[in-house]
């Protein structure tokens, strides 16, 4: 339920409306429009009071029923879109932001290197994994904490903020001392108990689609973080399976168009994972700005032919420089910037 508040309502009747929701057996999440402020109430109604009873308050315009199962994702709780912060970098804002780096984090000099290379042509945000979600036991499972290491000093020299993936619940403290975005893969997105873990940690986090969610399945993973008390989740789309084997998955570029109308929260789109195949990536990059997505990541590896993982989608410096300039008109084109 969402429960509108009348214009020009202070901070106490606000704590007012939230205690009594809190009473009725429900948890409060305060929403601040541009006009209105909403309280949406989420729990389980089953054997709980009727919150349309607060339509007796004075403070209280209306109570209305959320009708997507994902309640604070939907647009139905929020119309304006959602800006995450992320030090001075806005995303879901007019500016699509660009996220970049290797898959893997396989050395210092390596990441140094392309996080140099990755801001000098327009990346905002730094990539690059240290705990590695590997289909096979015997394949490169990242650095670790040495990965996050060497992902901190890179922020330290360019002052580019990073984004790694946390793995699972016990590690989230320790990934989220040395990142700025925590990243929940594809194969952990319906793992709840880490999807509540990282709603607790205060930080921004990249939920990737499922490469077999439904976009339904996908809001209410990110329901999970919401409701746990984190705002800032940024939504990915990278790909899902379908019978078609010449790319390494179906990039579902109408899902981004889709989220947008259904949720508020900020959509990004991942065209290295998304295709896997590196002479696939800036087509598809370009297709995903001009559907609306708010942002992009990408693998960049200065030499992919040595990488330790997703080399044949990874682009070299230069081609990612290249992808950059060609991305400006198209960002333009749909009323952006880059
Ligand atoms: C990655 O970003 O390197 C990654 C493993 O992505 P996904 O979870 O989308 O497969
Ligand atoms: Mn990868």
């Amino acid at each position: 339920m969402i429960i509108i508040l009348k214009s020009g309502i202070g901070d106490a009747e606000i704590d007012d409306v939230c205690r009594r929701v809190t009473e009725m057996g429900y948890a409060p999440h305060i929403i601040r429009g541009e006009f209105k402020t909403i309280v949406a109430a989420v729990g389980e109604e089953r054997g709980r009071p009727d919150l349309r009873l607060l339509e007796a308050l004075e403070t209280v315009e209306s109570v209305i029923p959320v009708q997507q199962p994902f309640k604070l994702a939907s647009r139905e709780v929020r119309q304006e879109p959602t800006e995450v912060r992320v030090h001075d970098v806005v995303i879901g804002g007019k500016v699509v932001v660009v996220m970049a780096g290797p898959c893997s984090v396989e050395s210092e000099a390596q990441v140094l290197e392309v996080a140099g290379r990755v801001k000098e042509s327009g990346a905002k945000i730094l990539r690059g994994g240290a705990f590695k979600p590997r289909t096979s036991p015997y394949a490169f499972q990242g650095l670790k904490e040495q990965g996050l290491k060497y992902l901190a000093e890179a922020r330290k020299r360019t002052g580019l903020p990073v984004v790694t993936e946390v793995l699972e619940t016990e590690s989230v403290e320790m990934v989220a001392e040395y990142t700025d975005i925590l990243q929940i893969g594809a194969r952990n997105i319906q793992n709840f108990t880490l999807l509540r873990r990282v709603g607790e940690m205060g930080k921004p986090v990249l939920l990737k689609r499922g490469m077999a969610t439904s976009i339904q399945e996908f809001l209410l993973s990110a329901e999970y973080i919401l409701a746990a008390g984190n705002p800032d989740v940024i939504l990915c789309e990278r790909g899902i399976r379908t019978f078609e084997t010449t790319t390494r998955f179906t990039l579902d570029l109408n899902a981004v168009p889709v989220l947008k109308k259904l949720s508020h929260l900020p959509v990004f789109v991942d065209p290295s994972h998304g295709t896997g195949h590196w002479d696939l990536v800036a087509p598809m990059a370009k297709g995903a700005v001009a559907c609306g997505a708010d942002g992009l990541i990408i693998e960049v590896h200065p030499k992919p032919e040595e990488a330790l993982s997703d080399g044949p989608q990874s682009l070299k410096p230069a081609k990612f420089a290249q992808l950059m300039r060609e991305l400006r008109p198209v960002a333009e084109a749909v009323g952006r910037s880059l």
